[in-house]
């Protein structure tokens, strides 16, 4: 059986496609303003990838802010239970899940079969998102995925937790000659102090898998490990956790 899962996210449409526990393709676009065409496309370009045509999928589960948006699904399910689903895939160990997208943050607590015990979201506010990342590191010039490739260096102090007023924190410090490198790494180092208190608000002392677009720098990755003091794993491509549990949620339906 072959099952689909969408995840229309506030930056990147994501699809998987799964047969018999096996990703048979999977693809990825920027979701633009159309929640809606995105999710038909990015779905389309996984068929595509997959070499299958859309009539072999048997069921289509959709998550995401943006799967309200799409009329073809058999059904949509919340993205908390779905990175839950999709990290199973990889760590069925870890009993924690921290997400990090472009709009929130999460904390999940799951079982071994990958079902949700516990979560926090962070929604309310761009601190500790993707979308923070996004502004300050622009405001410095460089693109995301540079940053793993900047010198080490000391993370100088960031004390704006608000992306607006850091983005001026960030052009003063430039100014006051402060390097880029360090820069980076305050920003990153309040992000994981961030989202380490949220997780140990839930629970101490367990085993994370890291997923979101996030999820992809490395240095975040190991800042998080050192504040939550636990190993912190991350998937082969962490953006599509939630694609992936939603195309699981879809086999285990019915
Ligand atoms: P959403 O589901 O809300 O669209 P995603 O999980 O798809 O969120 O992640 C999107 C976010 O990933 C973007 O806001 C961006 O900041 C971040 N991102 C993308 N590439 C990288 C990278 N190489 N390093 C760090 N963050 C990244």
């Amino acid at each position: 059986m072959i099952t689909a899962g969408i995840d229309v996210g506030s930056t990147a449409a994501k699809a998987v496609l799964l047969k018999d526990k096996k990703i048979l393709g999977w693809a990825m676009i920027p979701t633009g303003w159309s929640p809606q065409k995105a999710g038909e496309e990015v779905l389309q370009r996984a068929v595509d990838a997959a070499g299958i045509t859309a009539a072999d999928i048997h069921r289509v589960v959709g998550t995401g802010y943006g799967r309200v948006a799409l009329d073809f699904l058999d059904k949509a399910v919340t993205e908390i239970s779905c990175h839950a689903m999709g990290a199973n895939y990889y760590f069925p160990e870890n009993k924690m899940v921290i997400d990090i997208g472009g709009q929130d943050s999460k904390v999940i607590l799951v079982n071994k079969q990958g079902k949700v015990i516990n979560f926090l979201m962070n929604d309310k506010c761009a601190a500790g998102t993707g979308r923070f990342l996004q502004v300050t590191v622009n405001g410095l010039g460089l693109e995301l995925d540079q940053l793993d490739r900047l010198p080490p260096a000391e993370p100088v102090n960031i004390n704006s937790m608000c992306t607006v007023f850091a983005e001026s924190e960030v052009i003063s410090l430039l100014a006051a000659g402060t390097a880029k490198e360090s820069i980076v790494a305050g920003l990153l180092k309040s992000i994981a102090k961030r989202v380490s208190t949220m997780a140990g608000s839930i629970q101490e002392n367990v085993n994370v898998t890291f997923t979101g677009g996030v999820a992809q720098n490395r240095l975040l990755r190991e800042m998080l490990a050192r504040e939550l003091g636990v190993e912190v794993m991350v998937p082969p491509v962490p953006q599509i956790i939630g694609a992936l549990g939603a195309a699981i949620i879809a086999r285990n339906i019915g």
